[in-house]
């Protein structure tokens, strides 16, 4: 599968790691729109957050579980944004299911 996002699990494209474990990996957003703007996924491909099901979740389960330590990480002691883009209308542009971390600063107050 053509999945870029599969690419950087596999280690085969290169990205700044951030936390990893055997189940997800987090790297930093290539163009971030924060001070720090992370990326956690699953190392199993799962399109988007719509595709989460009982046999998957344990996978969403252990990227929030391991968030606040990433964020802490971070130096996101004030707080942060978890953003997931699903599909079309939700302006997803990588179809392998990601959180976006931000933070860094004051985010705005508008989601959409
Ligand atoms: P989304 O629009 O929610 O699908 O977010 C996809 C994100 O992936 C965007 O913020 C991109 O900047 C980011 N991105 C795309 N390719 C890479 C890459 N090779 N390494 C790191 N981030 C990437
Ligand atoms: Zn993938």
């Amino acid at each position: 599968m053509d999945c870029i996002f599969c690419k950087i699990a596999a280690g085969e494209i290169p990205s700044t790691k951030v936390f990893e474990n055997d189940k997800i990996l987090a790297f930093n957003d290539v163009n971030p729109q924060a001070p720090v703007h992370i990326l956690v996924i699953p190392k199993e491909h799962i399109a988007s957050a719509d595709g989460i099901n009982a046999d998957n979740a344990h996978l969403v389960s252990e990227i929030f579980k391991n968030i606040p330590q990433i964020a802490a990480q971070a130096g996101l002691e004030n707080g942060y944004r978890i953003i997931t883009n699903i599909g079309n209308d939700g302006c997803q542009s990588v179809k392998h299911m990601h959180f976006h971390v931000l933070g860094g600063k004051k985010l705005a107050e508008k989601m959409c």
